[in-house]
């Protein structure tokens, strides 16, 4: 049985980043991948849905937005299939620059599914091999819907198969994904229909966001529906599909997408020949130094349910390492204050806690909201003019800033430094001692009253 250091089952965000941080040390590490490099991240997530966002987001800029400043561009052409190609040909060339990375790492690679044998013992294509340490990280895979015609519905790895652009779509879900699909494809000419359960989607941030993107949303012509659980989907004879829901209502699209959370890929490992418990909706357990219930064995990213996104398996992949290949015993990612944006058209960026769950947590009086809502100079010279809103939660008398939210064109990159300042545990007076950028969008999250 050959044996490592250190195998990494999982390629995707946080495998790799665990596994090279390990090489650079010295360790014999060993990457075990079923699919493609890169995992969710490169293949089908953030980067082919970044790529759609720019591309959604141009074509809103040249034909809504341009003509306001003098320019009259026809798009003489948009085509969907070439941006496809384009997109999976980037995709590509990652991978390739992911194998260089971990080839100068000297991590070893093998592509095939991995199964635990025992704690410490993996087997793939039918060979075994053994190490002292050894991480899970093979992420998640989208939900399905149970109810009858669920299987016509096509997920988040669904829409990034589509060749051909939807004239009309069905989105059921309230939150990341269904909010970016929905804007990418409107924003690129499709007609979408977004249906959700509740009174609104991305229910768990704070409501400001949600009540700016439906409005700026409806704006934009999509068609918002709320309080709709779905109940049916049928396959219509023109090979269209119809939702049925429970209040009677039906919609028909060319494509009914559907994004209602992620389920960890954690069935098909065999870790019931371990001591790695799971959770009851199947995650891995882990304290804060990502240890699982078996000794040496560790678990990272989407697979442990925590937060789901790439910066964070990339960080938790690191510190992991560090601790366990660079003597730094007490290295380990906090959770909290974690910077978040959903790209939506226009974007929302959020860090810290909602204003209901900073009152619930502290109580309405130690809570002190600031609030701006303005038109950006974006939209100066139109007849448009789609809001910003930005909110500071502070708390107690020093009004320490533990939430802060945003919603409008540019809010994704004012994010990342305001982030530093609030794990700094920055102030409001430290926000006012701050001097403005002007003309900016970012000016106003120093100048509130
Ligand atoms: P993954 O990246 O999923 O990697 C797990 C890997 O393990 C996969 O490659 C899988 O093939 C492999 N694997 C599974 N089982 C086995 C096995 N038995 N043997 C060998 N290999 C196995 N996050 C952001 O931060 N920003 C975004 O903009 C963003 N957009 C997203 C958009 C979409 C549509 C989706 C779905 C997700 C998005 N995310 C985003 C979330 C982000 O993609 C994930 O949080 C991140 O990829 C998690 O990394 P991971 O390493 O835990 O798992
Ligand atoms: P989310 O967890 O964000 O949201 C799913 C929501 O869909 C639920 O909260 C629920 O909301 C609704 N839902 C669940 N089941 C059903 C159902 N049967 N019918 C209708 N609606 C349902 O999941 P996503 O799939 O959107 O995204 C998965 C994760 O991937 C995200 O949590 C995020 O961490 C990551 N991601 C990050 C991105 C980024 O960083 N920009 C982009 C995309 C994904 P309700 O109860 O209100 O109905």
């Amino acid at each position: 049985m050959k044996e490592f250091d250190y195998i990494v089952v999982g390629g995707g965000s946080g495998g790799i980043a665990s596994a090279n941080r390990a090489g650079m040390y010295g360790a014999k590490v060993l990457l075990i991948e079923g699919n493609k490099i890169g995992g969710t991240c490169v293949n089908v997530g953030c980067v082919p849905k970044k790529v759609m966002w720019q591309a959604s987001s141009m074509l809103e800029m040249i034909e809504r937005d341009a003509p306001s400043y003098g320019v009259q561009a026809d798009i003489e052409k948009f085509d969907f299939k070439e941006l496809v190609a384009r997109r999976e040909k980037y995709i590509d060339f990652l991978h390739g620059a992911y194998y260089r990375g971990l080839d100068s790492n000297h991590v070893e690679r093998i592509e095939g599914y991995a199964t635990f044998k025992s704690d410490h013992v993996i087997s793939v294509n039918g060979e075994e091999y053994t190490a002292p340490n050894v991480l899970i990280a093979t992420g998640g895979r989208p939900s399905q819907m149970t109810i009858p015609g669920g299987e016509f519905a096509i997920d988040s790895n669904g829409f990034f198969e589509l060749t051909e652009q939807p004239k009309d779509v069905v989105v059921l879900g309230a939150g990341y994904i269904a909010a970016e699909l929905s804007g990418v494809l409107q924003g690129m000419g499709t007609q979408v229909h977004w249906a959700f359960r509740h009174s609104r989607p991305l229910r768990t941030f704070d409501k400001m966001l949600a009540d700016n993107l439906v409005e700026i949303y409806r704006e934009n012509k999509m068609k918002l529906y709320d309080h709709h659980v779905a109940k049916e989907i049928r396959q219509n004879a023109d090979g269209t599909y119809s939702v049925y829901f429970e209040n009677g209502n039906v919609l028909t699209g060319d494509q009914v997408l559907f994004a209602g959370g992620r389920l960890p890929n954690t069935d098909k490992l065999g870790l019931e020949n371990t001591s790695v418990t799971l959770n009851e909706k199947g995650f891995v357990i882990v304290d804060k130094y990502q240890n699982t219930t078996s000794e040496g064995v560790y678990a990272v990213g989407d697979v442990i349910g925590k937060i789901d996104l790439t910066p964070v398996a990339i960080a938790a992949g690191r510190r992991l390492s560090e601790r366990v290949f660079n003597g730094k015993s007490e290295e380990f990612l906090d959770y909290e204050n974690v910077p978040t944006v959903i790209f939506t058209h226009p974007t929302i960026a959020t860090i810290g806690l909602s204003e209901a769950d900073a009152v619930e947590r502290y109580g309405k009086e130690q809570i002190k909201i600031y609030r701006s809502r303005f038109t950006p100079m974006y939209f100066a010279l139109s007849d448009y003019r789609q809001k910003c809103e930005m909110k500071l939660v502070c708390l107690g008398e020093e009004e320490k800033i533990i939430g802060l939210h945003a919603i409008g064109v540019g809010v994704d990159e004012m994010l990342q430094g305001f982030a530093v300042a609030i794990k700094m545990g920055a102030t409001k007076k430290d926000f006012d001692d701050t001097v403005a950028i002007h003309p900016t969008g970012s000016e106003e999250f120093v100048t509130m009253r």
